[in-house]
């Protein structure tokens, strides 16, 4: 999978950070003046659930080579926008499909795999030469087919994300997306995302 952070809000004031926009927001709630970091002043919010602060800023990511399963995983998270390749209108005769590590591990679990899926891509193609159109061949890809799709959250929305889907309950492919999302969302805003990398980053050796 390729996850890459394509957009990020940006303040119109000061350095133009995320931090200091969503600062400003807490501020203007209490009639407070700016004292010292962004960081200290999100956290300390944050802990006290005083969340809607952090809706004003939001990362645009574009992920690609998710499955399909993943990715209808992905797009129950409501408070969100996306944007996904479409199957009605992209020929896939010959998709990119995600292959699970327990399938791939054994040889005899693949030979099944192999076989079932070259005789779909058979399928796709036998049909689209009886010119059964691509909205229509496309009921016979598996959940394994890989998309791309253009996400953007708001912070809270990240965070409630980060929390269940990094989380062990989470299934393998959103866990590693996820992941992979927190670690851009980190780069970009560390006081907002510190606790949530610290629990599920910081594990990372654990897990490999
Ligand atoms: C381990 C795991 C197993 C799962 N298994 C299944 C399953 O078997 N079947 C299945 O259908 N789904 C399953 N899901 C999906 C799950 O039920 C949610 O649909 C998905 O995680 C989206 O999260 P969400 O609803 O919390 O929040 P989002 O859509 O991300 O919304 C964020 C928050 O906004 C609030 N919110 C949003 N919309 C509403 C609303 N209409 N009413 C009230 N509050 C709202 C809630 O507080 C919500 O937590 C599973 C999820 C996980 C993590």
């Amino acid at each position: 999978m390729e996850v890459e952070l394509i957009a990020v809000t940006k303040y119109l004031r000061g350095n133009g950070t995320p931090e200091e926009l969503l600062e400003h927001a807490g501020r203007v709630c209490y009639r407070s003046e700016k004292r010292g970091e962004a960081g200290s002043f999100l956290q300390a919010r944050i802990r006290e659930g005083h969340e809607s602060i952090i809706e004003h800023a939001s990362l645009t990511y574009e992920i690609s080579g998710i499955s399909r399963v993943c990715s209808h995983q992905l797009v129950r998270h409501r408070i969100a926008s996306y944007s996904q390749e479409s199957q009605r209108y992209v020929d896939l005769s010959d998709p990119e499909l995600v292959v699970p590590p327990s399938i791939a591990g054994s040889l005899t679990a693949m030979e099944i795999w192999d076989d079932l899926t070259g005789r779909m891509r058979e399928a796709y193609r036998d049909l689209r030469e009886l010119a059964v159109r691509k909205e229509d061949t496309r009921f016979l890809l598996p959940n394994a087919t890989a998309t791309r799709i253009v996400v953007t959250m708001n912070f809270r929305e990240l965070r409630h994300f980060f929390r269940i889907r990094c989380d062990r309950a989470a299934q393998w492919e959103i866990r590693a997306l996820a992941k992979e999302m927190l670690k851009l969302a980190y780069q970009v805003a560390p006081s907002v995302f510190q606790d949530l990398y610290t629990e599920f980053i910081g594990e990372d050796t654990a897990d490999a």
